[in-house]
């Protein structure tokens, strides 16, 4: 499949040949063909399952079992899913005429988008290119993936793995940073799907706007965490540890910081300690289960938000430990934290996490709802009313209750934020239709639309009279 000729082609050359290729595709590129690329990608991917591995460990020390859970699992998982029900998404499906619509027959009939763009982050490199990618494909579109530039080692691993796999009419990859992605953004792509910063997002959609474009933009934000007084504590924490310090915090629906009701805040900040001793040990950065912040940049980013908050008054209550050479930053707990600091103000995105003490649970409404509408929302609590008054009252692209991270794993789940946290959904069926055109078509049988044509007589305007009062 690997073309040496397209291999250092330009970007414009690379566009223009699938873009070319769209026509022909509509027909050639049916299910049989599509689960093809889907069982090729799945194998290919597995085939390289220790590279991936490795090159995750270069890029930012990542745990391997890390990488098979949040890398491997849910790009194969997105391939099965939508071979599995491809032929159910891939269906036209009928509609019931309306009054007005009798004798005619309508159906929606789901059409490649054509020629899309994957713009992909660095903190989960793989599965935010080859996720994508997978609903892309089911989808019957050409893609071109840009990986980040950020997780170098990944990139190269998912260039391999594409052009082992495809031909460049069908998927090509271009690694690069800013500029790359810049002069892609330029093509008139027919979708572009991207995945990170609200601020590169606010980037791309502006660019989509030139070509009219359409998007998907899954984008990131503080993910607030609500532990309410009935929480179950020592699971509240245990799940709240992980979803904090996976990745090293670098995930984008990481639980950002905690509300805790003050009843329960003391006996919480305890199993949180514990909790994490019990995963990472008495020494975290001896632990082979906990990673590293990805470069100098965000290290000094992290470091800075962390001086910065104590010499304001925060307490660290666990953690605080840095060391800049191996870019470690220790798990950390902050209390004591103001509205004022760097910390409650940007995402955090590491391996921080401030606790604040609330009384009642209108001040922390009041006070999610005054910030950006974040990505999730995570709520523990064992009195059902209680969650469900926070969801009625809240905007998140999703909520969370009494676990984290794995709302991500859930395929019959649309996958997206809103507002500042993104536009459009992702996985599974919803990852489908990101990638289609809901093309809708509708044939005449013996509809008696014509007796409304012109001229339009006193009897035509009867009829349309009429009909408004029967269809009203
Ligand atoms: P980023 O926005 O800096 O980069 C993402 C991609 O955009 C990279 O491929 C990069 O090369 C490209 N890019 C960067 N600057 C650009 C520019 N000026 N013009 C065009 N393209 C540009 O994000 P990141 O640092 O890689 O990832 C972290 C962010 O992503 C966090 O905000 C996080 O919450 C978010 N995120 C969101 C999700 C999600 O599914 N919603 C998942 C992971 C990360």
């Amino acid at each position: 499949m690997h073309d040496l000729a397209m291999e250092d082609a330009s970007i414009t050359s690379i566009f223009a040949v699938q873009a070319a290729g769209a026509a022909a595709r509509r027909v050639s590129f049916d299910r049989a063909a599509r689960i093809a690329a889907l069982e090729t990608l799945r194998q290919t991917v597995l085939r390289y399952r220790p590279q991936i591995v490795a090159a995750m460990a270069e890029d930012f020390g990542k745990p391997a079992a890390e990488v098979e859970l949040s890398e491997i699992l849910p790009v194969v998982q997105e391939i099965a899913h939508a071979k599995r029900h491809l032929r159910r998404w891939m269906r036209p499906r009928r509609v019931r005429p309306t009054l007005a619509m009798l004798g005619t027959v309508g159906r929606v009939r789901p059409e490649p988008r054509g020629t899309c763009l994957i713009i992909a982050p660095w903190n989960y490199p793989f599965t935010l290119a080859l996720g994508p990618l997978a609903s892309a494909l089911a989808a019957g579109n050409a893609v071109i993936v840009k990986p980040s530039e950020l997780a170098p080692a990944s990139s190269a691993v998912i260039a391999a793995i594409l052009r082992e796999a495809f031909s460049p009419d069908q998927v090509a990859v271009v690694e690069g940073g800013v500029d790359v992605a810049q002069e892609l953004l330029a093509q008139p792509f027919d979708h572009i799907f991207f995945t990170g910063s609200p601020e590169v997002g606010k980037i791309v959609m502006a660019a989509a706007a030139k070509t009219l474009a359409s998007v998907t933009l899954e984008l990131g934000g503080k993910s607030p965490t609500i532990v309410g007084p009935g929480a179950n504590i020592a699971k509240a924490a245990r799940s709240i540890a992980w979803g904090k310090f996976c990745n090293t915090g670098q995930t984008c629906i990481a639980p950002d910081h905690v509300f805790v009701h003050r009843s329960v805040a003391d006996a919480f900040a305890e199993a949180l300690r514990k909790a994490i001793s019990k995963y990472y040990g008495a020494a975290p950065k001896a632990s082979a289960d906990y990673g590293r912040v990805v470069n100098a940049r965000h290290f000094g980013r992290l470091k800075g938000l962390l001086d910065e908050a104590v010499a304001r008054g925060a307490r660290v209550l666990q953690g605080g430990e840095v060391d800049e050479a191996t870019k470690y930053i220790a798990p950390t707990i902050l209390t004591d934290t103001t509205e004022a600091m760097g910390v409650s103000q940007e995402e955090l995105f590491g391996p921080i996490l401030p606790l604040i003490v609330y009384d009642e649970i209108d001040a922390v409404i009041a006070r999610i709802n005054a910030g950006p509408k974040p990505l999730t929302l995570y709520v523990f609590e064992r009195d059902r009313a209680f969650a469900e008054d926070v969801i009625a009252r809240t905007s998140a692209g999703s909520v969370a209750v009494n676990l984290t991270l794995v709302q991500f794993l859930h395929e019959n789940l649309p996958f997206g934020g809103i507002g500042n946290s993104g536009l459009g959904a992702a996985h599974g069926h919803a990852g489908f239709l990101a990638f289609s055109h809901l093309k809708p078509v509708l044939r005449d049988r013996f509809s008696v639309l014509p007796i409304l044509f012109p001229p339009y007589t006193g009897f035509v305007r009867r009829v349309i009279r009429v009909l408004t009062k029967v269809v009203g």
